[in-house]
């Protein structure tokens, strides 16, 4: 690989274990009082990449000292069966995030599931008014991935205002709440999607370029300006002399002989999103019960 030698990798794993300790801190101190953050996950059918994720949010959650509570339904599951659950874990004081895992399948309408978790409780930050909520720059239970990414950029760079930042992708998952927290930092934001004219040209522009597309090295390394950031959200998996690999949205090997700092894919953005998910938890019963919110977790 042919790193320029001012090039920063920004290591998520290594940043996402310091904030779960962080969180594991908080949550000892909750302890004292009495408290533990409860994390309830709740999985319809039998996805096996959703079974490996859930798996992993309930270890971490336990090894942050955290109660997670699993609910796995069988796809057979109708809505009104999942919404009951849903009634109860709002209803419960033991629970103070909620978490459906997506996709639910086929039959179920998830925007009715997602908006009937409790707002409190809804550390994914998918529901409409945590999304209006952050679009309109109240407090709010930010989306784990984009803080996660937020998070990166934070400590890369410090101040945001004023940079050029160019979000590739414009879901509800990422590509939005991504932008909003950008605008939210006075960052002059353009959000690219699959019908942008020039998005090579645009990219060009930014200092920071945030890409959440799911196309293998879709972003090329003579689109990044020297010393631009580059965070990296896109899971691909490709196959590369008959090996499986795991990629991302920006041509990796090509992007660092720009960037002045850049995610790999793994090891970037992908372990901030459940570290995220902790410190959403954690901030959501710190609410909950009116006691100050751990510094450095939130947006
Ligand atoms: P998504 O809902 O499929 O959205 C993809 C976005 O990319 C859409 O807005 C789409 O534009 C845009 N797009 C598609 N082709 C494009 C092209 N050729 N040029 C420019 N834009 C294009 O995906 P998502 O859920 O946001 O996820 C994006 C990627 O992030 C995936 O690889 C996913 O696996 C990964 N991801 C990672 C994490 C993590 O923890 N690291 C979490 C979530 C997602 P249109 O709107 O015009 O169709």
């Amino acid at each position: 690989m042919n790193a320029m030698p001012e090039t920063v990798l920004l290591d998520g794993k290594a940043f996402a274990a310091r904030i779960r300790a962080r969180v594991a801190a908080h949550v000892a101190g909750l302890a004292d009082r009495g408290l533990v953050p409860g994390l309830a996950v709740v999985l319809v059918g039998e996805d096996p990449a959703s079974q490996v994720y859930i798996r992993n949010k309930g270890i971490q959650t336990r090894d942050a000292g955290m109660n997670s509570l699993e609910h796995k339904l069988p796809d057979t599951t109708s809505q009104a069966e999942l919404l009951a659950l849903i009634d109860r874990l709002n209803a419960d004081p033991a629970v103070h995030g909620i978490l459906v895992q997506l996709p639910l399948p086929g039959h179920m309408d998830a925007d009715a599931v997602i908006n009937a978790i409790d707002p409190a409780k809804d550390v994914d930050g998918f529901h409409i008014l945590s999304a209006g909520r952050l679009a309109t720059g109240q407090r709010a239970m930010v989306p784990c991935t984009p803080l996660g990414c937020l998070m990166l950029l934070r400590d890369r760079l410090g101040d945001l205002t004023g940079l050029n930042a160019v979000v590739i992708g414009r879901s509800n998952i990422v590509g939005k709440p991504m932008a909003h927290l950008l605008l939210a930092e006075s960052c002059t934001v353009t959000i690219a999607h699959s019908r942008t004219r020039d998005i090579a040209d645009i990219c060009r522009r930014a200092d920071i370029v945030v890409a959440a597309v799911g196309r293998p090295r879709l972003v090329k390394g003579d689109w990044i300006k020297p010393g631009a950031t580059v965070i990296d959200v896109g899971i691909n998996r490709v196959e590369q002399d008959g090996k499986a690999l795991l990629v991302g949205d920006v041509d990796f090997a090509n992007a660092i002989k720009a960037a002045g700092a850049i995610t790999p894919v793994p090891g970037g953005v992908g372990p901030m999103t459940i570290a995220c998910l902790l410190a959403n938890t954690l901030t959501a019963c710190c609410r909950a019960h009116g006691l100050p919110e751990p510094e450095g977790l939130t947006a």
